[in-house]
């Protein structure tokens, strides 16, 4: 693609009419923006709304969240996964109301805990409209088939390249459009497995396309294999309670949750009936879960028995919550 300022046009006026009307895009808001963009990092839009819109209204802004305790704030994130991201995002909280107000330069957002180089660009631009191009999956798939981009996209050379071009095609006057307009066309048209080129504001300039290689690319080498665990989770029951295992704080991931006991764990406890079986991935581990229960047993140390009332109030691992529902 030769003529980038046309290439910007078409893309700008396209997003004018095609754009979702999502909750975060009524706002300009860096608080709601940076909750959003937190949110959406590995998560869909669909799952993201209702979680987006429960933490605004339990904490419209980064003094409030500040100040929760974090059990309250992990269990209204208990859900959606990656954990890293709320106790990055309560870490934020922290350091916004320390300074008093939210940082307003695209360097001093990205010193933000959980906050990398999409986020720092999506904030600057959305909520300050400042000139940074935002380089996220769906930026790098359309510009590497619009410039039939030959290279790895998972390497950094390329991505380079890619950010380059985006930062080209930029609209400096209209950074927030023109970063969330390529975001949609990603999310929307030129999706990874069936690109609606008919429906794309770029048909007639896509170097793609006009290769006929849009089902090609972009290049992705092989990543490594995913690892396949399977697990047995007992749901242990006793006079309207369940006995739950809390994390350690030693474990690498999500210390502090609460969880159903792994059969492995608790080996008191004697499976019964096959409740139900699901598939659970966490980053790179596919995980096969069957569900049992298993007859009471003396909690041992760091296990507790909870009402099944409570769980609603407690972090609780996703895992569990899924397990929670093969319960008849
Ligand atoms: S023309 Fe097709 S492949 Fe090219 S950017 Fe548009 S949707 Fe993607």
């Amino acid at each position: 693609m030769t003529k980038l300022r046309l290439a910007t046009r078409l893309l700008l006026d396209w997003y004018r009419t095609a754009r979702r009307d999502l909750p975060w895009r009524r706002t300009r808001d860096p608080w709601h923006i940076l909750v959003s963009e937190i949110m959406l990092q590995q998560t869909r839009v669909p799952v993201v709304i209702p979680y987006y819109e429960r933490l605004l209204a339990r904490y419209p802004g980064a003094r409030e969240l500040a100040a929760a305790p974090e059990p309250e704030f992990l269990a209204l994130w208990s859900g959606l996964g990656y954990y890293a991201r709320a106790r990055n995002l309560q870490r934020a909280a922290r350091i916004i109301a320390g300074r008093g107000c939210f940082p307003a330069t695209y360097e001093e957002i990205r010193t933000l805990p959980g906050v990398g180089d999409y986020t720092a660009a999506a904030i600057a631009s959305i909520c300050h409209g400042l000139p940074y191009a935002v380089l996220d999956g769906n930026v790098l798939r359309v510009l590497a088939r619009a410039f039939a981009e030959k290279g790895d996209i998972g390497s950094a050379s390329v991505r380079v390249r890619l950010r380059e071009q985006a930062q080209r095609l930029l609209d400096p006057r209209r950074p927030a459009d023109f970063n969330q307009a390529l975001m949609e066309l990603g999310a929307t048209v030129c999706t990874p497995k069936s690109p609606q080129c008919l429906l794309c504001p770029w048909r007639d300039h896509c170097a793609a396309r006009s290769l006929g290689r849009e089902l090609e690319l972009p290049v992705k080498l092989r990543r490594r294999d995913p690892v396949r665990l399977a697990i047995q989770l007992l749901i242990v029951e006793k006079k309207g309670q369940v006995l739950l295992r809390q994390r350690g704080s030693a474990e690498p991931q999500m210390a502090g949750f609460w969880e159903l006991p792994e059969a492995r764990l608790l080996p008191s406890a004697v499976p019964g009936r096959l409740l139900g079986s699901f598939k659970h991935s966490i980053t790179r581990h596919d995980y096969t879960v069957e569900v049992f229960s298993a007859a009471a047993v003396k909690a041992p140390r760091g296990y507790r028995w909870f009402a099944w009332t409570e769980l609603d109030s407690i972090p609780l691992a996703t895992m569990s919550r899924k397990a929670i529902a093969c319960r008849p």
